[in-house]
């Protein structure tokens, strides 16, 4: 059985990870300190599972993850351990330049420590790239990135290649696009949208609602990722997109018309609330899929309505899940408050 470590397991698409390799039949090793995004219901009934393992654990911690890499001998590691939410990386960006840049050094530093042949996944952004105001961006395309997050992001790129170049790690790095589906934590667009709309309250919007984004269904960036690992070639990046675009204001359109169509109780009018534009907001961000479709043969599966009406269904019947978010942090610039 191959054994894989996913960091950042217990957070978004890291939990929507070790679920799908552990049905694909992959012992795994999930390690993540379990910070404000971290969610235990997203891991619930795991540690029933005889081929998982959980370590509560900072990627800046390397003795540990060094002990970790040598106990198991794992096949390969999926990086996604990060801070992820742009607005906090515009009130504190230390915290995104300790995990996203220096946790990446000290991960490549254990990987060193280890075995340098062991496989490395690192889970990158199309926010690399910067804003297009028209065409798609390629793995060629210079990275341009504008906030404190896309730019730690951008940071720990650019030292993955570095490593892979001068001490010939086995690393590849994916940059895929806006993901959704279940476990997301509340302050990003789409599961806040969702828990506004069921509660009645008005969907906070930026500036116009013009800003426009790339969604991905999250199970399809999970098979995308495990694709990259048994196929992809050493030392590459991989753009992981859908190829559909909405504009914000549209997303809460039709999450609004989804809710209608599934007889939500909601008010006739839904009101959707513009507040003030985040500082140095990214207009548009488009990927160029045709890498990994053509060499890899991938291609999401989920278009979008199908993908936005399930994730509705699911926010709906795991109302325990908005609970079980960490409290204390409930709170963020659109005032987004419990
Ligand atoms: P998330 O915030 O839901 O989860 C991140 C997880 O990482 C949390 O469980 C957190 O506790 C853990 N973590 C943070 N810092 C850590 C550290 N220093 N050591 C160990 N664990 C740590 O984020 P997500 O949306 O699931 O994103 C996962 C990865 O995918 C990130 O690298 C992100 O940049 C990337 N990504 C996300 C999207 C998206 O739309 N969500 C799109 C493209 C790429």
């Amino acid at each position: 059985m191959k054994k894989v470590i996913v960091t950042g397991g217990a957070g978004f698409i890291g939990s929507n990870l070790v679920k799908y390799l552990l049905k694909k039949k992959y012992f795994v090793i999930n390690i993540d300190k379990l910070s404000y995004s971290a969610n235990p219901y997203n891991l619930k009934n795991l540690n029933k599972n005889k081929n998982y393992i959980f370590f509560k654990t900072d990627l800046n911690n390397k003795n540990k993850i060094t002990k970790i890499l040598k106990k198991f001998k794992p096949n390969v590691i999926f990086n996604l351990a990060a801070e992820t939410h742009v607005d906090r990386s515009i009130d504190t960006p230390k915290n995104f330049i300790l995990s996203n840049i220096l946790g990446t050094y000290n991960l490549l530093e254990s990987i060193l420590a280890y075995n340098k042949k062991i496989k490395l996944i690192h889970v990158s952004t199309d926010e690399v790239y910067g804003d297009l105001n028209k065409g798609r961006s390629d793995e060629k395309y210079p990275y341009n990135p504008s906030s404190p997050y896309s730019s730690s992001k951008a940071s720990a790129d650019h030292l993955i290649k570095a490593y892979i170049r001068t001490y010939k790690i086995h690393g590849i790095i994916a940059n895929c696009c806006n993901n959704y589906g279940p476990n997301q934590f509340p302050e990003k667009l789409i599961p806040k949208l969702i828990f506004n709309i069921i509660n009645n309250k008005p969907l906070p919007i930026y500036a116009k609602g013009k800003n426009s984004r790339e969604w991905v269904y999250v199970q399809d960036h999970c098979e995308a990722l495990l694709k990259i690992y048994l196929k992809g070639k050493l030392g590459e990046s991989y753009n992981i997109g859908s190829g559909t675009n909405l504009k914000n204001i549209d997303v809460a359109k039709k999450l609004i018309k989804i809710a209608r169509a599934k007889s939500v109780k909601i008010k006739k009018r839904v009101k959707i609330k513009f507040v003030k534009d985040r500082p140095g907001h990214d207009f548009r961000y488009a990927l160029n899929n045709k890498k990994i479709n053509k060499k890899l043969g991938w291609k999401s599966k989920i278009p979008l309505h199908l993908g936005l009406s399930q994730t509705f269904d699911w926010y709906l019947n795991n109302k325990a899940f908005f609970n079980s978010v960490s409290k204390k942090f409930y709170i963020n610039r659109l005032g987004l408050k419990k």
